[in-house]
């Protein structure tokens, strides 16, 4: 949080030297408040007061970054409660189990799997974020193996899951180029997961069984030199009481700029079915989860689990858009349909799959109205039909057919006569929804 004026003139020299140029300390330490001045304009201030200032000013969350240049994910860094104060800054990222009981054929198949769990949404690629490999044998030299697998055989950002120090130490070591997560440190180990994730330059989850303990934690990693950490809350306990843990957090992080909780978070869901996962999942991605490790592998599970994310970090004040120009369907010819509809992403990509169901090649011509829908931009009057007109003329639509035929949406069918004047075209009204475009197409266009 932001210092006042009267906080940084407490840390001044106070002695209205001028140096800086304003007549007083006071006033240098409002232009300071107001960001129209510079802390370094006062060549007296002590070094004390500069590392407070600095502090001050710092993001009340960390962003946490790991993973190698080329799959690096980013965490954290939030600034608000609820996405329509401001907007989300980083995506949760989503990780899938990997355990280190697999081996051989069973192991490699399992990570190819996992990688293999990205998907495209309204013209978007979501996917999982990364891989947890998780000691579950107990063993280092299991847990080394499968997280040197994991790294050679997916593109996927780690993190390494395993309560034992000597472990972790053996398996950071041999894949730290690839800067992987290290999952964890409790009370007991943090001064030795913390000296592992400074000599190989990791990021670090830190674990304890209650919010104060996680407090006293995060206070211990940092004296060991450890500033990128991860929280996260007890995982025994039921999601009721782990959503009220994580957002007791976040209002300590952000509302009360309480450093020690000033990190990204990440949850465990290993319970139950995919269905139950991913239940538990989207409530954990929803309030307010960095990270969110899966044991499921389904993408029936999945896809549900990314689309909450892409929906909660999308900017509510900027509708997904789609580029305004002509998208031929199939491969349209001369004699094909041509219709419109605006370029909100949602709108457009319904449509362009209820065209595509319908197998007849096809042109949509899609009209810029600011990421709006249908009904929305015309209430706006951001589609009118000057809006198509202009956009026709734009995109050369008279050049692509023979005809003189302009299928409209038919929520807007009160546009037709405006329209047809003004681009001499004749209009033809399509159905209200677009599930029935297949049908239209087929059976009035044919
Ligand atoms: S230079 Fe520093 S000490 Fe001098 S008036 Fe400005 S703020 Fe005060």
């Amino acid at each position: 949080m932001a210092l006042t004026g009267l906080e940084i003139f407490k840390l001044l020299p106070k002695t209205n030297c001028k140096k800086c140029g304003m007549p007083t300390c006071l006033a240098f330490a409002m232009a300071l408040a107001q960001k129209r001045a510079k802390l370094d304009d006062c060549p007296d201030v002590s070094q004390e007061a500069k590392d407070k200032l600095a502090a001050a000013a710092a993001p009340p969350m960390r962003k946490v970054v790991f993973g190698s240049a080329q799959t690096q994910v980013q965490i954290g860094q939030e600034t608000v409660m609820f996405r329509h104060e401001e907007k989300f800054h980083n995506p949760t990222t989503l990780a899938v189990t990997v355990s280190d009981t697999l081996t051989g054929e069973d192991l490699k198949k399992r990570i190819e799997t996992v990688s293999a769990l990205q998907f495209e949404r309204v013209g978007t690629k979501i996917g999982v974020g990364a891989i947890a490999v998780v000691n579950d044998s107990g063993s280092a030299d299991s847990f080394v193996a499968a997280c040197e697998a994991a790294k050679a055989g997916g593109d996927l950002p780690l993190i390494l899951v395993t309560q034992s120090s000597k472990a972790m130490a053996a398996a950071a070591a041999r894949v730290k180029e690839t800067v992987p997560l290290l999952a964890w440190a409790e009370p007991d180990t943090a001064e030795e997961m913390a000296k592992i994730a400074k000599e190989n330059g990791c990021p670090l989850a830190a674990r304890a069984e209650t919010i104060d303990a996680l407090t006293e934690l995060t206070e211990k990693i940092k004296t060991h030199g450890v500033e990128d950490i991860v929280l996260s809350c007890p995982e025994g306990a039921d999601l009721r009481d782990r959503l009220f843990d994580l957002s007791r957090m976040r209002t300590l992080a952000l509302k009360k700029v309480f450093r020690p909780l000033g990190y990204p978070t990440i949850s465990f869901v290993g319970d139950g079915d995919g269905d139950v996962q991913m239940a538990s999942a989207i409530g954990l991605i929803c309030k307010y989860s960095g990270i969110v490790v899966v044991d499921t592998a389904e993408p029936y599970a999945l896809l549900p689990m990314l689309t909450t994310v892409m929906n909660i970090f999308t900017d509510p004040q900027k509708p997904v858009q789609v580029e305004p120009k002509v998208y031929p369907i199939g491969e349209p010819d001369a004699n094909s349909p041509v219709m419109f509809t605006t370029n909100f992403s949602l709108t457009y990509y319904t449509v362009e799959s209820d065209v595509e169901a319908s197998r007849v090649p096809s042109y949509i011509l899609v009209v810029d109205t600011e990421g709006t829908s249908v009904l929305t931009a015309y209430s706006g009057d951001k589609l009118n039909e000057k809006a198509v007109a202009d956009a026709m003329a734009k995109f050369g639509v008279d050049k692509l057919v023979k005809h003189r035929k302009l299928i409209i949406p038919g929520y807007v069918a009160v546009m037709s006569g405006k329209l047809e004047e003004a681009t001499n075209w004749e209009i033809l009204v399509g159905p209200r929804e677009c599930s029935m475009l297949p049908k239209y197409l087929q059976e009035v266009w044919n």
